[in-house]
This record gives C-alpha cells, structure tokens and sequence, in this order.
C-alpha cells in the first residue's frame, strides 16, 4: 500500500476529547440533565416532525428560533447566532475570529473544548492559570492577554469543572482589558440557569462580547445538540458568513422553538438539581475528600488520599460512572461528579462511601 496521508502537522499532537462512554447503571459524568423533557413537549416535537418539509432545505436563517430566543433574552433576533451545540458555536467564533497567526485565550482549568477548538482550527492557545483555589487570578489575566493579544478569550461562568460563577465585576473588568487589545470576550454560560447573575446583562452593539449558552444541559436536549449565542449584530452577522449553509436541521428548529413554550419545566428542573446539589455537597463533606462549592449541576471533588484513577475504576466496578478529571491542569487527584436523580445519587453516595472505606 502506498503512504497513508497523514493529518496536518500541527494537528500530529492531539489527542481528542477524551469522555469514555461506559455502560453503566449511573451516568454521572456528562452534565447533563437526568431529568426529560415534558411529555408536552415529546408530544408537540413529533406533531412538528409529521408536518416538516422533509423535501425541502430548512430555513437557512432560523427565523423563528432565532425570534424566540431574542424574545427571551430582550435582544434583537440578528443578536442570536444557533448552532448545532454550543461547541458548534464556538468552532464558528473560532474559525470566524481565531485561526492561524492568531492566539486564544484561556484559563486552566477549564471547559475542555475551548483549547481544543482553538487547536483544530490553527489558533495558538494563551494559556494562564487559575488560583490555588481555582479561583480566576485577574493578575495572571493581565499578563496573557497583554503578553499575547489574544483575538479570542474565553472565561466560563459557572466554569467547568470547577462550578464557581465570575463576579460581574470580574467579567467587566476583562472585557475592558480584552477590549485594549482588540479581541474577544466569550462567556461560555453552558449553565448560566444555575447562576445569580449572567453577563447577558453586559451584551451591546458597542461591546466585544459574547455569551453562549445550549439546549444540552438545563434544557433536558443533550441528545438535540442545539445551542446559541447572543451578542453584537456585526459579530452575529460574520459568523453567518463561515458557518455551514442549511447547518441547523428544521425538526431540531422546530424542537428548539417548541421548548421555550416550557421555561417553566426548565426552570423547576434546575431548583431541583440546585437543592438535591446541596445535599450531594453535605453528604460529600462527611467523606475524606477535598470539595468545591458549585453553582452549576456538579461538584468537583479530590479524594484524600487516595489515587483518583483507583477511585473512578473502583465506581465504574460498581456501576457509577464520574468525570476522571486528574489528567486536567491543575487538577490533579480530581474527580467531577453530574448531580443525577435522588436514586442515582445515593447510588453514588453508597459506592464512594464503599471505596474510600
Ligand atoms: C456541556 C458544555 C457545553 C455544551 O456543549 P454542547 O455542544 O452545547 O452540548 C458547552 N460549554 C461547557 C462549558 C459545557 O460544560
């Protein structure tokens, strides 16, 4: 056989996004919400896929989605970008923005995808750190985006895997130093339901800012892949440009429309992972671990002691699938668990409580 092509050289390194799905009883590694979606809205989804023009291209502009979701967030429907998950959106952002010969900043640790993207698409990654405390550092801010001049930078809030929400602030004040140079700002909000405040508040026309968000976590629609972005129409307007004619399928614009008739289910749905959350919290702080407190629907967690590898493999033994994230920078030891259902959690309570026995 002739010489295989190989992928490009600066690609030869990567290792892809690694989230092993094992089958197991108790998937608590993906965020995702363990609750459905409403029967109504099954019920209205199928009644839309019945009247689809399945013989024609979808609506190219997302029109009625795309009003929907600028009703929800009082903004203008040319301030809604959709795409097929939110990380579709960022590769957009990136691939718009980002790209060779320019940087993309972030702080570790974070959203995994972030720097991945920024790879794939030929960007250099600006890498600074968070705290001891996994806490933002707006010094260490300071000294990437004015050492690098990053196009892009990315701040998560709540932050994967962390769960701690940026101060308002906070994110004003790197949107004004992002602004210095000339680049970016993305405010990943994947769970921006479960936090007091959103930098939605800060999007104008005459700011670099964007703020995602996706059906794929409060909404209950992993299995859609849909998600958004609202900021300026002059960005808006360039990302429509790169991004994939005829990208968005018509029954998941359809699903996406339907769900915002149900706020209300999405809404009771993120009280009940934020109280069953506290007493996932309380019950971790009686074990010999390290914790941090989450405003999202997990919670980040080390283990005393004992070696995080040992502890995911001895869960998935025991039919309890967590988020392994020791290989993340500056989580070492780490381990990140998805607040499930009250059955699947004391399922993972009596397994940990087990292992670290
Ligand atoms: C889960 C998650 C997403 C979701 O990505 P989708 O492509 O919309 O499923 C985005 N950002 C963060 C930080 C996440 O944790």
């Amino acid at each position: 056989m002739a010489d295989r092509i190989a992928p490009r050289d600066d690609l030869a390194m990567m290792d892809g996004y690694h989230s092993p799905q094992v089958s197991v009883d108790v998937r608590l590694n993906t965020n995702e919400s363990p609750l459905p979606p409403p029967q109504a809205f099954l019920d209205a989804v199928s009644a839309a896929a019945a009247t689809t023009d399945w013989h024609r291209y979808p609506d190219r502009r997302a029109a009625a989605l795309r009003a929907r979701l600028a009703a929800l967030h009082g903004v203008e429907p040319d301030q809604v970008f959709v795409a097929n998950g939110s990380n579709e959106v960022l590769q957009t952002v990136s691939l718009t923005y980002g790209g060779p010969g320019r940087s993309v900043a972030l702080f570790e640790p974070t959203y995994a995808m972030h720097s991945q993207i920024a790879r794939v698409t030929g960007a250099t990654v600006a890498e600074g750190f968070r705290g001891a405390d996994l806490a933002l550092d707006l010094d260490d801010v300071r000294r990437v985006i004015d050492g690098s001049r990053p196009a892009i930078t990315y701040l998560c809030s709540p932050n994967n895997p962390t769960g701690m929400v940026e101060s308002a602030e906070t994110v004003a004040e790197v949107l004004d130093l992002v602004e210095g140079t000339g680049g970016l700002l993305v405010v990943d909000e994947a769970y921006g339901q479960f936090a007091p405040w959103s930098a939605l508040e800060l999007v104008s026309e005459d700011r670099s800012l964007v703020v995602t968000r996706t059906y794929s976590k409060t909404w209950s629609m992993a299995a859609a892949r849909l998600g958004y972005l609202i900021g300026p129409s002059w960005v808006v307007a360039e990302l429509e440009k790169v991004v994939l004619p005829y990208h968005l399928d018509a029954l998941k614009q359809a699903a996406g429309t339907i769900a915002l008739d149900f706020v209300d289910d999405m809404e009771r749905r993120v009280s009940i992972l934020t109280e069953e959350r506290g007493r996932v919290d309380a019950a971790l702080r009686e074990l010999p671990l390290e914790v941090w407190p989450s405003a999202a629907n997990f919670i980040l967690f080390r283990p005393h002691g004992a070696d995080a590898g040992d502890v995911w493999q001895a869960l998935v033994d025991r039919s309890v699938l967590v988020r392994n994230c020791s290989g993340w920078p500056g989580l070492s030891g780490c381990l990140r668990v998805t607040i499930g259902t009250t059955d699947e959690d004391d399922r993972f309570l009596t397994a940990l409580r087990e292992v670290l026995s």
